[in-house]
């Protein structure tokens, strides 16, 4: 095979990041917004030792499951990676991911249950991050092409909701008026670096969030009346000087500008305050009913306690805090452990307890207090839980482990490591957060094999 060569293939598998794969003279061949079936002809980009990439030069039959993409920055964008197949589609490389990270990564043979799909396919996200750049003299806010950062300007994102274009377009030139330079990447020198923007989903309420190196507080204060004016729901307006030369969006610390330095939003039933540093799912509906999901895997006796690790602003235990006799909930994150405890008293739930560190430190401290929960649920960032945060869970001995992530692979290698600990992976379901995204979420229940000693 050489570089810049075209061949003929056909996309026989699809990569958990969302590049259908081909066999060309042997050899995996990865060629992003493909499809299963697609015949093509592929241009070689780049060989390694084992796989290549290549880009489609022309679809010669296309798969039964395309469709055209709805985004115009779809090609460009690093942001989607299923723009150009079916909903249904879309689904089902999902599901398989899944599977195939339990049973051949991970060699579990759980029940996989169908997976759950997302009513709206557009305009779902809470959330959005926008890099700034300056083109053409002017601001612009976008989105990282592919593999890069160079920034493609679209303030129309189809999974944002569309306040945020409406706010993105009042704001650039306001900013401009207030002589606001972008931050540069390469040589570190401009001001604005992300505009970050949050809205919840049931309450409206709008947070606004200016990451820069240096702070433009002086330079945008006269903007800000205006800004609450022409958006009534915007509750919060705050700015984040990150100096360093990092890809951490958000600075250590959050001043506040003007408003609230946090919006509430409800989250199955509960009134829940959110701070910029904390999680919060970015997909509110679908994630009510991840969590509605893992309290009917947890399957609740009266009088049982359940420990939340990872809990954040404490959202997933709050939701399940009415069937269990005790909730505690572990987040290393301070300002989201303050909001979990800010959320369980207005909540008027008074049989939770939030404690600020590590995972596995704090649950290790937990296990020699003699903490031991009937349920612990986990869910960890992106790689995973480490391996003092499982031994400590398993030392503890509950019954049901319920496992949430957003990443199947690592939520399989842990799970793979509960098996190994006495735990059998019963079932797993697929719910999807992230439409349109390679991304999806799974929940697992593990249940421990031998109950004797409890
Ligand atoms: N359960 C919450 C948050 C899940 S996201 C929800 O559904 O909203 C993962 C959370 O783990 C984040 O809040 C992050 O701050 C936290 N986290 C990351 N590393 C951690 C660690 N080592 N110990 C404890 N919490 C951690």
């Amino acid at each position: 095979m050489k570089k810049n060569e075209i061949y003929q293939a056909e996309i026989t598998g699809m990569t958990a990041e969302g590049s259908g794969v081909c066999r060309i003279e042997g050899m995996a061949v990865f060629v992003p917004m493909t499809a299963v079936g697609d015949v093509l002809r592929v241009k070689i980009v780049k060989i390694l030792k084992h796989y290549a990439f290549g880009i489609i030069a022309e679809l010669l039959v296309p798969a039964p499951g395309r469709t055209e993409p709805v985004c115009p920055a779809f090609r460009q964008c690093g942001g989607c990676a299923f723009q150009h197949v079916t909903y249904q589609t879309e689904l089902e490389y999902k599901q398989n991911f899944v599977k195939d990270a339990f049973t051949r990564m991970a060699r579990l043979n759980p029940v996989f249950e169908p997976i759950l799909g997302c009513p709206s396919r557009y305009h779902y996200r809470n959330k959005a991050q926008y890099p700034v750049a300056e083109q053409n003299g002017r601001l612009v806010c976008g989105f990282y092409a592919r593999h890069s950062h160079r920034v493609i300007p679209a303030a129309e994102c189809c999974l944002q909701p569309g306040i945020f274009t409406e706010i993105l377009n009042y704001l650039l030139p306001a900013l401009e008026s207030c002589h606001i330079s972008a931050y540069d990447e390469l040589s570190h020198t401009g001001e604005l670096r992300h505009i970050y923007l949050r809205r919840g989903f049931h309450s409206g309420e709008i947070m606004l969030c200016l990451i820069s190196r240096i702070s433009v507080r002086k330079k945008i204060q006269s903007i800000l009346p205006e800004l609450h004016q022409r958006f009534p729901a915007v509750r919060s307006i705050t700015e984040s000087v990150n100096p360093e030369k990092t890809n951490v969006i958000l600075g250590k610390n959050i001043a506040l500008l003007s408003g609230q330095n946090f919006i509430t939003d409800t989250m199955c039933g509960n009134k829940i305050r959110i701070s910029p540093q904390s999680f919060y799912q970015v997909n509110t509906p679908q994630a009510e009913k991840l969590y509605a999901i893992a309290k009917e895997y947890a399957g609740f006796q009266k009088n049982e306690t359940l420990l939340d690790l990872y809990c954040g602003a404490g959202t997933i235990g709050l939701s399940m805090a009415d069937s269990v006799k005790a909730l505690t909930g572990v987040e290393v994150i301070p300002e989201a452990v303050e909001n979990a405890v800010r959320n369980a008293e207005a909540n008027h739930i008074t049989n939770a307890e939030f404690f600020c560190g590590d995972a596995g430190n704090l649950a290790e401290t937990l296990l020699k207090k003699e903490f031991s929960p009937d349920v612990v649920i986990l869910d960890p960032p992106r790689k995973g839980c480490d391996n003092l945060t499982i031994r400590s869970a398993v030392q503890m001995r509950p019954s049901r482990v319920i496992m949430i992530s957003c990443n199947p692979a690592t939520a399989a290698r842990d799970a793979a490591k509960f098996s190994e600990q006495g735990y059998a992976a019963e079932k797993v379901k697929a719910v999807d957060l992230f439409p349109g995204t390679a991304h999806v979420e799974v929940v697992l229940l593990l249940s421990r094999q031998n109950n004797e000693n409890k």
